[in-house]
């Protein structure tokens, strides 16, 4: 998830055929690209400050959906933050963080 601040080599396997990244140049890439997440069709995170997320991988809050002290589930399952994330993640994956290092939807191994 933060590939800036880890050392990649200390972490990937040995045989990078077992690894689901591979370098391209200097960058560190899913292999198969990034697809399409499922999670923002089917799940809702809802932290201890009730600020609500669309998964656990978005730790730093970036993807922020809504205010479940404020707003109803419902509401925020609805909203146009998450129907704008919806639209996002089909269009400009690549872009958008945590998605953009996030394996949901990626071709796993080999
Ligand atoms: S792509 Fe990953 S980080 Fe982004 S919403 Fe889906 S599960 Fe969360």
């Amino acid at each position: 998830m933060l590939p800036e601040q880890a050392q990649p080599d200390e972490h990937l396997p040995a045989d990078l055929r077992y690894s689901r990244y591979e370098w391209q140049g200097e960058t560190l890439v899913l292999k198969g690209g990034l697809h399409s997440c499922y999670f923002v069709d089917a799940t809702l995170m809802i932290n201890a400050d009730g600020s609500v997320a669309p998964c656990s991988f978005d730790a730093q809050g970036l993807l922020t959906l809504g205010d479940a002290n404020t707003q109803s589930v419902a509401a925020i399952w609805q909203g146009q933050p998450l129907r704008e994330l919806r639209h996002k993640l089909q269009q400009e994956r690549q872009t958008l963080s945590p998605c953009n290092k996030c394996s949901v939807g990626s071709q796993l191994f080999l």
